[in-house]
């Protein structure tokens, strides 16, 4: 019944919680953290760049404003060297990764080959119920982009491919996605030209508007065209090492309401790594 898990994944991601629920994840809030809770932190700081690449993430600092042992802080950072968000090095401690212009083009040079694929197959399958979805998540879209929220914005893109990918009801392939999704945000972080706008929210909208019609060919072209639009505004060259107070980015982040907080972190997919 991939179909039907497709079909949760898209209403829990797209729709408001129901008060009760928000009282439940506050509630939820005043206890101890766990370590998803703490992984979801450092992730959302990670990925809507108030942690830019190469910050160092100092376990003592950490575990200081998470109130946790230090051995807890190594666990949710193994996680996020697993998945190459963040890298290890010996005596020196753990560091938001910070891809090389190699990496760059290697991960693009991966999503050309697998997005327009899977947009394809996408056509084939997708329900009128995900695709008024997809609209949502670009309604929502929109919507920061007025606000003129462009950390919103950064995460709102990823969530539009992933929540594509999400149709299939493929774990694998999601998986493999999110993780590159994860990293195309990084190479944004480090590479985008000032100015520029990595994913422009009318070529999402006429995405969805070529599934809606399951026309897959033309989807595929839309889609190399948009990943291609994403790599034009990249300037690959080297660039220095930011400076970030981590203890006040990650105290502002745990004011944040946890539903906000990147639910499909939770998806079974992120599930038999480091949970
Ligand atoms: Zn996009």
């Amino acid at each position: 019944m991939a179909g039907t898990n497709a079909d949760l994944s898209l209403d829990r991601k797209c729709s408001p919680k129901s008060p009760a629920m928000t009282q439940v994840a506050n509630m939820a809030r005043r206890l101890p953290p766990s370590d998803a809770s703490i992984y979801k932190q450092i992730y959302a700081g990670i990925m809507e760049h108030y942690l830019p690449p190469g910050t160092k993430l100092t376990e003592d600092a950490l575990a200081q404003v998470f109130k946790v042992s230090r051995t807890r802080v190594r666990t949710v950072l193994l996680r996020l060297a697993h998945e190459n968000i963040a890298v290890l090095q010996k005596n020196r401690g753990a560091f938001v990764a910070k891809p090389s212009v190699k990496e760059a083009r290697d991960v693009f040079a991966a999503r050309r080959l697998l997005d327009p694929g899977m947009a394809t197959h996408v056509a084939e399958r997708i329900s009128p119920e995900q695709v008024a979805a997809l609209r949502r998540c670009i309604a929502r879209e929109r919507a920061a982009h007025r606000a003129g929220d462009h950390r919103a914005m950064i995460k709102l893109s990823a969530d539009f491919h992933l929540e594509l990918a999400a149709v299939l009801g493929n774990e694998a392939l999601t998986g493999f996605l999110r993780e590159l999704v994860s990293r195309t945000s990084l190479i944004i972080a480090v590479y985008e030209r000032p100015g520029a706008s990595s994913c422009r929210r009318d070529e999402h909208a006429r995405l969805v508007d070529l599934l809606a019609k399951g026309e897959a060919n033309a989807v595929k072209e839309a889609m190399r065209q948009h990943l291609q639009g994403i790599d034009d505004a990249l300037m690959l060259v080297n660039l220095g090492t930011p400076k970030v107070n981590l203890r006040r980015v990650l105290r502002e982040l745990s004011w944040r309401r946890p539903e906000y907080l990147y639910e499909w972190t939770e998806r079974p997919v992120a599930k038999g790594r480091l949970d």
